[in-house]
């Protein structure tokens, strides 16, 4: 499983190239976009061919998790005769607040195929396991675990779908990636961490603290979490602008207990 960084700002920054949140995992064939915000539809197209993504999950509707649906709605009409399609994993309302966007029903229809997420889905997209919890920021928004699913598992994974069995278990201990979204209570990433995970976090005020009704992390927030949960690597992401990058890595890995962590950057690349 491999991690392409597409973007890793926040909702607004002085950080020439620092686009929307967006990132890119891989497994084999298997490529599974998670979010897609403000200005990273460009990086995405730099990096592969967009039509050609298993599946695309959102973690909230702020526009810097997902806007960019937008270019990537008009790309799949117009580039393509006929017209391509993508499936996306979205918070209910994605498709009426695209479309009252564009004041054109039907807008989203014409290319996404919208899956609604739900608290504790739990979903195979090719060779890779999606897992969602909610977390407290918006009133809908995730959090995901993404991991690899290997051959014999992913046999029976299949029988049980065909059968109608909902519940995928048994992934067993495979070290996955936890992607924090936007997320205003870390314990509510704790349920998706096992030990081993690579931990993707936003740490919106870096240093800290993070003022009353914010629903973002910090420094401190982040670190605690990490060791708590036994993780293996953090990353950092959605550093508001203005915010010391250095001083955040160091008080990160100073509270996770010395697991190492660092700020992404688009481009980055990381083997699972
Ligand atoms: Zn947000």
């Amino acid at each position: 499983m491999k991690l392409t960084v597409i973007g890793a700002g926040p909702a607004y920054t002085d950080r020439v190239g620092a686009v929307g949140a967006s990132y890119l995992v891989t497994s084999g064939e298997t490529t599974l976009l998670l979010d897609l915000g403000h200005g990273a539809f460009a990086n995405l197209a730099g990096t592969l061919e967009p039509s050609t993504l298993s599946a695309i999950a959102i973690s909230h509707l702020h526009p810097d998790h997902f806007i960019d649906l937008v270019p990537l709605r008009h790309y799949l009409r117009y580039e393509f005769h006929p017209p391509r399609r993508v499936t996306l994993l979205a918070p209910a309302a994605l498709t009426e607040r695209l479309d009252a966007l564009l004041a054109q029903p039907g807008f989203s229809a014409e290319s996404l195929d919208v899956v609604p997420l739900a608290d504790g889905l739990d979903r195979v997209i090719g060779t890779l396991r999606l897992e969602a919890r909610k977390v407290t920021h918006t009133d809908d928004s995730y959090a995901f675990r993404v991991s690899p699913i290997n051959a014999s598992a992913y046999e029976t994974l299949a029988v049980h779908r065909r059968v109608g069995d909902g519940g995928v278990t048994g992934s067993g201990s495979t070290p996955g990636l936890v992607y924090s979204g936007d997320c205003g209570r870390a314990a509510d990433l704790r349920p998706l961490i096992q030990p081993g995970d690579l931990l993707l976090s936003e740490v919106s005020f870096g240093l800290g603290p993070v003022p009353p009704g914010a629903f973002h992390l910090d420094a401190d927030d982040v670190g605690a979490l990490a060791a708590e949960a036994g993780a293996s690597r953090i990353l950092l992401t959605h550093l508001l602008s203005g915010r010391d990058r250095a001083a955040t890595e160091a008080a990160t890995t100073r509270a996770a207990g010395g697991i190492s962590a660092r700020l992404v950057d688009p481009g980055d690349r990381f083997d699972l």
